[in-house]
């Protein structure tokens, strides 16, 4: 069978990533990169590669079976969502879990009136940790779901102390406190404040003459970022920053700990580890590109979901290939 045409909208972290990710699966060829910068700008990972203006996309929709939506899920998403939906099936890994109910709708309209299939939301978290929430939720209704992130690098956080007067360069990681990871693995249902799951470090490059302590103050005290969190400040030289603190490494735990009778605990643990969170969502990205063109050929129209998705539609093999070698 010929290969699944693959394009990526959008050549940032994640975009990059996804070219990575084609490359271990054969059975998919990427045909194009789009973007909305000047493709001089941009260096494919394979010099052969044919980098194109996103304006072109809409002459291109019989080129393409899956589209792969890399843009940012605040102000990219939104908006290049819903329009590619109507003209491909698309992939996406949009993270602003309030919003997701509205950005499904926003998507499910158009997808529908074209006959495509907009798979939304995947990724890790959205996405994996999701169907594992979802899981442990089916199979142990009564018990308790804890979600932990981290280490992780937090680009949010770490924008947030970047503009902080004096700073001249910052990362924030978010760390799980390892005391409320045994709590919820040890099946207790107390409910874990914010405090108490999960703390804060930053690593801060000064301008020339700041002051530290008021930097450090600025930082543990802002509302929503920091406040609610008990937070470390470090202090370091701009090498420091470069040398130790460049990759985008993250993570997390999804714990479901539960009773199936009076005294009998059962507790489910699903763990990521992730030097690179874009590489990784990227391979997740590309996993469910395959199961959307596959729910297209079956005629399964609309937004969809990881819930939606059987996970056989993500391997490659075949259903009885997967009876025989992992069932
Ligand atoms: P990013 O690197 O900031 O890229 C976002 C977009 O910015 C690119 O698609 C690119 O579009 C544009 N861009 C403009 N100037 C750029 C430049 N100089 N270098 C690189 N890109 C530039 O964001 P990202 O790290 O790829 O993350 C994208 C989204 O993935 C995030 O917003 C997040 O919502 C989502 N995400 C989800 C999960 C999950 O688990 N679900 C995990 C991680 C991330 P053009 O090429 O069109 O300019």
């Amino acid at each position: 069978t010929d290969p699944i045409r693959v394009a990526i909208a959008g050549h940032g972290n994640l975009g990059r990533g996804v070219e990575a990710a084609i490359l271990h699966n054969p059975d998919m060829r990427l045909v194009g990169i789009y973007t909305r910068r000047p493709a001089e700008q941009i260096s494919p990972r394979r010099p052969d590669t044919p980098v194109f203006a996103i304006a072109e996309l809409a002459g291109h929709a019989d080129r393409i079976d899956v589209l792969i939506l890399c843009g940012g899920s605040k102000e990219d998403l939104p908006q290049q969502g819903p329009e590619y939906a109507a003209l491909f099936n698309t992939v996406d890994s949009f993270d602003t879990h309030a919003r997701i109910p509205d950005y499904f709708a926003a998507v499910d309209a158009p997808a529908r009136a074209n006959r495509k299939t907009a798979l939304i939301s995947a990724g890790w978290d959205p996405g994996m940790f999701s169907i594992n929430r979802a899981l442990g939720e089916a199979l142990l209704p009564d018990g308790e779901t804890h979600t932990f992130w981290g280490d992780g690098l937090s680009q949010g956080h770490s924008d947030a102390v970047r503009r902080i007067p004096g700073v001249a360069g910052a990362v924030q990681y978010t760390r799980p406190v390892p005391a409320a990871m045994e709590q919820a693995r040890s099946g207790s249902r107390r409910m874990l404040t914010t405090r108490e799951k999960h703390q804060r470090e930053c690593f801060v490059v000064l301008q020339e003459g700041a002051d530290a302590e008021q930097v450090r103050d600025t930082i543990v005290r802002m509302p929503h970022y920091f406040a609610d969190y008990d937070t470390t400040v470090n202090f370091i030289s701009a090498e420091e920053l470069a040398r130790d603190h460049a990759a985008m490494v993250h993570g997390g735990f999804v714990i479901r700990s539960g009773n199936t009778t009076a005294g009998t605990a059962q507790t489910i643990e699903y763990s990521l580890k992730l030097e690179s969170n874009p590489e990784f969502t990227a391979s997740v990205l590309v996993a469910y590109a395959r199961a959307a063109y596959r729910l297209h050929c079956m005629g399964q129209y609309g937004a969809k979901t990881v819930f939606d998705v059987p996970p056989g539609l993500l391997s490659p093999k075949s259903a009885e290939q997967l009876r025989a070698e992992q069932l």
